[in-house]
């Protein structure tokens, strides 16, 4: 806790102790020993009493013996005159009151209270320092970690295999280094930079190396931070954090999934009570972008995986006008990034590097760093003396799959079933030109799904023509063919594959204009996360919409079933290959052809 308020919270605590310690004290004759009322009168009357002090309702008076007693005088009685009657000398004292102080201390102390305990749940989860290697900020401040020049290890090395986006950058480091040198030349230093891409591919570490070259501080934060369930506290803690990095300029200040505060105004789940505070705190952000000059020698980076609905006001000039894509990798890049992943682990000489990244597609920056991770977890489990090509490809498959469920418990019917499905889709893939070439096929439970059969794409795809999409709506179905074919029946196990079936299909008429009847237009549909409405369609398109998406999967439906009715021998094979080995690779299943085609 910060060490002003732990400091107040104990002098409170002090306060209050010697505060009732003094009331307890003054009040000392109500630990008097107390006797009745009726006792007290037989003592007036014995007239062995000779003086008394009365306080409010109460009577003190001594015993013989010395001790103090006090007694209660009921309200409605004559214990005045008795006394009088009795010669008792009474004197009246006024009863004590509770001090001003003590009184209004006690009235707000329950306020007192909820303050603490709202202050301290502002503190929650902020000021942690994770590894040691971040600061947490001030108490009920901006929440950002702090990582100094000294602690900051990620150097532009660490990143690997998108290159173009570093060379965007790279004069941002230069800037930082010497910032006196560019502001001299009067050259415009982009204040705000937003790096949108995929999750996991080195949008954070790319701006930690940045600081990580330049030497230094950097503030990271994350967009949801901001956005609490106090109202007006993330436009404060927008305000914080610009005004800590102005006091440690040069700096870079970093705000992951700006999209949490940046989203497009008027999108935002309906209803949803975040939306004025979201708004607040977005504001606050442009403001605060909007009063930087040059001279303040912060740079303000972004990061967003969901680029499409920012609020186009945050990309305006001199706010984050500056927008850097970091892609996927390509083959190239994967390799790169599972060379640097591996300079610390110990490799195998066989291992080549090439091989897995062409096997690993679509795989980011973070999937690549996990699968070397994994691979040298699976090393010293099995103590094995380093990584070798054998546990890259089971560490991969463990990564793109998730781990294996060897524990399910399926019955052999299901097994069957699940073999001859996997099969469907594998001959179907195999037989035809334009599918994407068959990888591996497995019937070992993985994640949600029973079975899996892996394709790898020869090259990358940037773009994919219709043929390649009419063979994946081939592929797709022939599982579900397969069980018709085979079993003569229709399970649950081929849901997924419809949906992705139904799903390239409508996109393929409405997107890609893939549909000569109903032309190469595009027909958007609504989309929520942006608040983008669909596109109105007149009765007869969304017909003609639905008879094309239909025909479409038809056709592929055909030739699905043509094909592996006509190979049915080769369906069989392969799907008593899978109940034999649970998995099968490409050369398995070429094999399996050739000695069938042989027959
Ligand atoms: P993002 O911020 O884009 O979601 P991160 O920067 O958090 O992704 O990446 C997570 C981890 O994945 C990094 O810490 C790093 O280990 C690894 N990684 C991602 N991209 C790369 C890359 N281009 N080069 C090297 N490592 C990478
Ligand atoms: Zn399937």
């Amino acid at each position: 806790m910060h060490q002003f308020y732990k400091n107040l919270s104990i002098w409170l605590l002090v306060a209050l102790a010697v505060l009732l310690l003094f009331h307890y004290c003054k009040q000392s004759p109500e630990r008097a020993h107390t006797v009745s009322y009726t006792e007290f009168l037989k003592k007036v009357d014995s007239g062995l009493l000779a003086n008394v002090t009365v306080v409010g309702d109460t009577v003190l008076w001594k015993n013989t013996d010395g001790t103090l007693i006090k007694t209660v005088v009921p309200q409605a009685s004559d214990a005045l005159e008795r006394l009088l009657r009795g010669n008792v000398t009474i004197q009246a004292e006024e009863p004590p009151q509770t001090p001003w102080f003590l009184h209004t201390l006690l009235s707000w102390l329950p306020l007192l209270f909820l303050g603490f305990l709202w202050l301290f749940s502002l503190r929650r989860g902020g000021g942690q320092t994770p590894g040691g290697s971040g600061r947490a900020l001030a108490f009920g401040k901006s929440r950002a970690r702090l990582i100094n020049p000294e602690e900051s290890k990620i150097k532009l090395d660490d990143v690997a295999g998108i290159d173009e986006a570093k060379e965007e950058v790279a004069e941002l480091i230069d800037f930082l280094k010497k910032p006196e040198k560019f502001t001299a030349a009067g050259a415009r230093i982009p204040t705000g930079v937003l790096l949108y891409g995929e999750p996991g591919t080195g949008k954070t570490l790319l701006a930690k190396a940045i600081a990580g070259e330049a030497g230094v501080p950097f503030f990271s934060i994350s967009g949801s931070n901001f956005v609490e369930m106090y109202v007006g506290i993330g436009a404060s803690r927008v305000r914080d954090l610009f005004n800590e990095g102005k006091k440690r300029a040069p700096c870079i200040i970093f705000i992951d999934e700006i999209d949490a505060v940046g989203r497009h105004r008027s999108a935002g789940g309906a209803g949803s009570s975040g939306n004025d505070e979201r708004e607040q705190t977005l504001n606050q952000l442009l403001v605060e972008m909007d009063g930087f000059d040059a001279n303040d020698h912060v740079i303000v980076i972004a990061a967003t995986n969901r680029q499409d609905i920012l609020d186009p006001a945050l990309l305006r000039p001199g706010r984050f006008d500056r927008q850097v894509m970091v892609p996927l990798p390509d083959v190239g890049g994967r390799e790169k990034i599972l060379k640097v992943h591996a300079r610390t682990a110990k490799i195998d000489p066989g291992v080549n590097w090439q091989v897995i990244a062409r096997g690993t597609p679509g795989f980011s920056g973070a999937q690549l760093a996990s699968l070397v991770n994994e691979a040298a977890l699976m090393t010293a489990r099995g103590n094995r003396p380093a990584i070798t090509m054998a546990i890259l490809e089971a560490a991969k498959d463990k990564v793109l799959m998730g781990a294996e469920r060897r524990s399910l418990i399926i019955t052999d019917r299901e097994k069957r079933i699940t073999a001859c499905h996997e099969a469907g889709h594998a001959l179907v893939a195999w037989m035809l030109p334009g599918a994407d070439p068959v990888h591996k096929v497995t019937i070992i439970p993985r994640g949600r799904a029973l079975g899996l059969t892996m394709q790898l794409p020869e090259e990358e795809r940037v773009s994919h023509d219709r043929a390649y999409l009419s063979a994946t709506l081939c592929t797709l179905l022939g599982g579900r063919i397969a069980e018709e074919i085979v079993f003569n029946q229709m399970t649950t196990g081929a849901g997924n594959d419809l949906e992705r079936v139904s799903d390239i299909a409508r996109r393929m008429v409405c997107e890609w204009g893939m549909s000569e009847a109903v032309g190469p237009l595009t027909f958007k549909a609504a989309n929520p996360l942006s608040g983008q409405p669909g596109q109105i369609l007149s009765e007869q398109t969304a017909i003609l919409i639905d008879v094309e998406v239909r025909k479409l999967v038809q056709t592929a439906y055909d030739t699905a079933r043509h094909l592996l009715t006509e190979h049915r021998g080769l369906l069989d094979a392969i799907t008593a290959a899978l109940l034999e080995r649970e998995t099968i690779s490409r050369d398995e299943i070429e094999a399996i052809v050739r000695t069938g085609a042989a027959n």
